[in-house]
């Protein structure tokens, strides 16, 4: 019985060794190619000094030296930082002081920036990936694992495989308890946290929610969530490694180039946020064919509007299925199986967020702790083995949001006779109109039913006669138009009173995180931050 990722993945490459297990554009790797590599990138890093538990940030983005860095690192014992790319100086350097990496994998195009701007910090050396930036299929560099490495650079990736290939190493098998991720939070609601991922969370979530997303051997995985969050890292590329299927990468995401790949590569499942469904929705030229070889989309992280899944699965074919989980629980907790669709709760019209994978326990508690009825609203407690054991160096944010492995998730839920979950929205988020309890989710879904709106956001603001009122900020749809007068005469159709926006401002886009989520938080007047 395997117990880590690493250890399934060893079993693989014995079992079916020949077999596809990366691939970037036109290059594909076997099991034995990639798990060599890994190998020599493992005897590189201990060679430099790595050794367990340390911490290695990893810089990049969705590129198959993800893969060979993870396997690497855990070869031995030390534990993946998994950084965003697009943090700059000051928000990567805060990362970096809390977490304190000894190297650092980055592409090469940032190498210089880094070196400078990562002085005194606890990195002690760099190892960089080229040329790899590519964004549609005009551009040709590929990924060559073999050939473009002449002459080695000091630090190039490739070319520490190849100056460590076949170097003999003994065998090292982490521990189950042992730190394979450190992961940070998306800092939607505030300053992203660190979790604590150890092996048997990983291991855990890999391969139960591959087992619930039906992924079979040989399947083709499209990693369309970005590996530097929670979702790509396990969903995508941990559920691929496990599940004996083909990972596929495209560096970052374009809807043009996932399209393409989702042919070429015959993909069969991904999981990404609603945002790329959206603008895969959105791009010219997408139709069913592309689709053709799909057995199962999920999304995850932020809620879906029931009406955009509908919109979809009329334009592509392809019912989207819902995912929930948190950086906290190692990724997906709770999902849609295939075949099945979301019920949807027919008094607040949200989605069901799934069923829980087996091993997950679920609870809805009242504000005084105590477990609610089936049906009634309360805040979602998840324990199972995807749970964090805590905080990277927090005790006190540990033993306050998961005591004895309990998880309190900060999002109100419901859950069924039947056990569908349905996420009502983040406790910190309710507005209260003069007494009345709205949660933005249920206005927000009430927007997106009309067909201009692309994407809305609500938030309270401050009020002086009613405590708060409710305000709505809505994108529209390219090539359509809406007037403020007529969306708030449909939300007059569809809300009760105290729930319609007081306001409805139509703005170019709506501010997100880097992972993709919608940031409430950055529409809300300040005083209404710190009334809240
Ligand atoms: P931070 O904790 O830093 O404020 P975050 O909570 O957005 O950021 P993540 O761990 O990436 O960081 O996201 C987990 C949260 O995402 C959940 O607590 C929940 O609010 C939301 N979420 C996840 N999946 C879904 C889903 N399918 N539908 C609705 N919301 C979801
Ligand atoms: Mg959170």
């Amino acid at each position: 019985m395997p117990l880590t990722i690493l250890d399934a993945w060893r079993a693989r490459v014995r079992r079916s060794p020949d077999r596809p297990a990366l691939a970037y554009f036109d290059a594909v790797l076997s099991a034995r190619e990639v798990d060599e590599a890994s190998d020599a990138l493992a005897a590189a890093f201990a060679d430099r000094g790595v050794t367990r538990g340390d911490r290695v940030g990893i810089y990049l983005q969705n590129v198959p030296h993800y893969a060979l860095t993870f396997l690497a690192l855990w070869k031995i014992g030390a534990v993946a930082l998994i950084l965003n790319p697009m943090y700059r100086n000051r928000e990567l350097r805060h990362l970096l002081d809390d977490a304190e990496p000894v190297a650092l994998v980055c592409d090469e195009s940032d190498l210089e920036a880094l070196e400078t701007s990562l002085q005194g910090s606890t990195i002690r050396f760099f190892v960089s990936t080229s040329g790899l930036d590519l964004q549609t299929r005009d551009d040709p560099r590929v990924f060559t694992a073999t050939t473009r490495i002449t002459p080695a650079p000091e630090n190039d990736l490739l070319g520490l495989v190849e100056a460590y290939r076949g170097r003999v190493m003994d065998e090292f098998t982490p521990q189950p308890d042992d730190l394979a991720l450190l992961a940070y939070t998306s800092g939607t609601t505030g300053p992203p946290k660190g979790a604590r991922i150890s092996h048997a969370n990983a291991f855990a979530t890999a391969s139960d929610f591959g087992e619930r997303a039906g992924t079979e051997d040989g399947d083709v995985v499209f990693a369309v969530a970005p590996l530097f969050h929670i979702t790509g890292a396990m969903l995508d590329a941990a559920v691929a490694m496990v599940r004996d299927c083909v990972l596929v990468f495209a560096h970052r995401f374009h809807a043009g180039v996932t399209l393409d790949a989702f042919v070429e590569h015959r993909v069969t499942y991904t999981i990404g946020s609603i945002t790329v469904f959206n603008a895969i929705s959105e791009s010219p030229g997408a139709d069913r064919a592309h689709f053709a070889s799909v057995k199962a989309l999920y999304s995850g992280g932020a809620p879906i509007p029931p009406a955009t899944v509908s919109a979809f699965e009329a334009k592509f074919g392809c019912y989207i299925h819902n995912a929930y989980g948190m950086t906290e629980t190692t990724a997906g907790v709770i999902a849609v199986p295939p075949g099945l669709r979301a019920p949807v709760d027919t008094s607040s019209g949200s989605l069901s967020v799934g069923l829980p994978l087996p091993r997950v326990r679920l609870r809805t508690l009242d504000p005084t702790g105590r477990p609610t009825e089936p049906g009634v609203a309360g805040e979602l407690e998840v324990s199972g083995p995807q749970v964090v054991s805590g905080y990277w160096k927090n005790p006190e944010a540990s033993a306050s949001t998961m005591p004895e492995g309990r998880l309190h998730t900060g999002d109100v839920a419901v859950i069924d006779e039947q056990g569908w979950v349905y996420l009502v929205d983040r406790l910190k988020d309710q507005i209260n109109v003069s007494g009345y309890k709205v949660w933005p989710r249920e206005v927000e879904d009430a927007l997106y039913e009309h067909p201009t709106v692309f994407e809305a956001a609500v938030v309270g603001r401050p009020d002086t006669y009613q405590g708060e009122s409710v305000v709505a900020y809505v994108s529209v749809r390219s090539g359509s138009a809406v007037t403020t007068d007529e969306l708030m005469a449909f939300a007059r159709d569809r809300l009760a009173a105290y729930k319609r926006p007081k306001e409805i401002h139509i703005i170019d886009e709506l501010p997100k995180t880097q992972t993709g989520k919608i940031r409430r938080a950055a529409l809300k007047p300040v005083s209404a931050l710190t009334h809240s």
